[in-house]
């Protein structure tokens, strides 16, 4: 595929605003001194990792590869002793052999002078865990006060390539959660003109934006083709809905890969780019970066995970007696694929590579119907069940509020000039 012929596909507005805050999840709490029946003005205390930022020094300290977190700390003046005691307490709370590599801790300090009396390691967005060392050694794991907040964007898909957006610095992890919203929605064929809109939830940490949480609701619209997509969970359901409560779950992924472009399609008589002869293409082409994780496009049994030379490392999967599928040129298996493990739909199975025959990294995705090779996105598979009737009050009940604040974000129909053709 030419390369300069997708890349100046261009997507448009992208238009994102901060509605409400969302109730029943924790509040950043930020205590205020207010000084009661005295004269004198008392500053507000602002707390980081729990400490006044006032009374002392953070200083961030990149961990280098292959480095003993021992060896770091007796290079900032750390006792023996107590680097002992440190990893004793530490081992039930969160042990120093959990710090990672190419990761920050951020050392405690009194002042600009000081040796550390402590230091913090964030293992995800929202935990830290504090070592203290500075008297009695320490080790406590706590939770980062955030936010939730709803918010909406919409857009125009000036492309027949969803990946575009990517492009245009879309936020990613959003791409992937709509696809899982509104999962009818083939977005490797997105056509240019498409529209969308959804609403979720953006978590803030210190009142800064961070991560994407849940999407609440989407819809997409493709000509007179619109779908929607409702989060609705409890004791019995839990994943997207569309209005009638019927599951916007797919029998098989679109894809085995996320965020992947197809870089050959299923051709009867295809020229084979290393063989340099025509030889039928019997399967889907998805280019990505070594490693990146291969799905199980629905659920199964694992039948084949073996090498050939031409295949490579693959894996094959029977999912009834109708379907199997094939992933082939992985670099590797997931752990825990073997021949008879049943998977998941959306579960790891391996990860991308080129081993056997093929010119560079991908995936040749091969989907077999009673025994033959078909182009899977040609087929129609039939719809999931939907959910009891007795449910649907309540879902009703339920998605009325969601509905309401979908409808209040307008379609983005924004025209914007489509520089480039398209490959496709
Ligand atoms: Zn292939």
């Amino acid at each position: 595929m030419n390369k300069h012929a997708t890349k100046l596909i261009l997507v448009a507005t992208i238009l994102i605003g901060g509605l409400f805050v969302y109730n029943g999840q924790k509040h950043q709490t930020t205590s205020v001194n207010q000084g009661i029946a005295e004269a004198s003005i008392v500053k507000p205390k602002v707390l980081k990792y729990g400490l006044d930022v006032q009374d002392v020094v953070f200083q961030d300290f990149k961990i280098k590869p292959n480095a003993f977190m021992g060896d770091i700390l007796m290079s900032f003046g750390v006792d023996f002793d107590k680097i002992l005691a440190l990893e004793r307490e530490a081992e039930d709370v969160f042990s120093l052999r959990k710090i990672r590599s190419g990761k920050n801790i951020t050392f405690i300090k009194d002042d600009e002078c000081a040796d550390p009396s402590g230091f913090i390691y964030k293992p995800s967005l929202l935990q830290f865990v504090k070592f203290d060392f500075g008297g009695e050694v320490c080790v406590s794991k706590h939770e980062v006060p955030y936010e939730v907040c709803v918010e909406s964007a919409s857009g125009v898909v000036n492309s027949s390539l969803w990946n575009a957006m990517m492009d245009q610095g879309f936020d990613v992890a959003l791409v992937d959660k709509m696809e899982d919203a509104i999962a009818q929605v083939n977005f490797h064929a997105a056509q240019p003109g498409d529209q969308f809109k959804l609403v979720y939830e953006r978590i803030y940490v210190e009142g800064k934006p961070t991560s994407t949480g849940k999407i609440l609701s989407a819809a997409y619209k493709s000509g007179e083709y619109l779908r929607y997509g409702f989060y609705y969970e409890n004791d019995k359901y839990k994943g997207y809905y569309d209005q009638n409560g019927s599951p916007n779950k797919k029998t098989f992924l679109n894809a085995p890969l996320r965020y992947s472009r197809i870089s050959s399609a299923f051709n009867r008589n295809r020229f084979h780019p290393v063989l340099k002869r025509r030889k039928a293409h019997l399967g889907t082409d998805y280019a990505a970066a070594t490693g990146t994780a291969i799905m199980a496009v629905a659920d199964g049994v694992v039948t084949h995970r073996s090498y050939t030379k031409g295949n490579g490392n693959y894996v094959k999967i029977k999912h009834d007696k109708t379907y199997q599928t094939q992933y082939l040129h992985m670099s590797r298996f997931a752990r825990n694929v073997k021949r008879g493990t049943r998977v998941k739909q959306g579960q790891t199975i391996g990860y991308v590579g080129s081993t056997g025959l093929a010119t560079g990294p991908h995936v040749c995705f091969r989907f077999w119907k009673n025994g033959r090779q078909v182009d899977h996105r040609r087929e129609n598979f039939p719809p999931l069940n939907p959910m009891d009737d007795s449910e649907l009050p309540e879902f009703f009940a339920e998605t009325t509020e969601l509905i309401d604040e979908l409808q209040a974000v307008p379609f983005a129909d924004r025209k914007v000039v489509f520089a480039g053709n398209n490959a496709d």
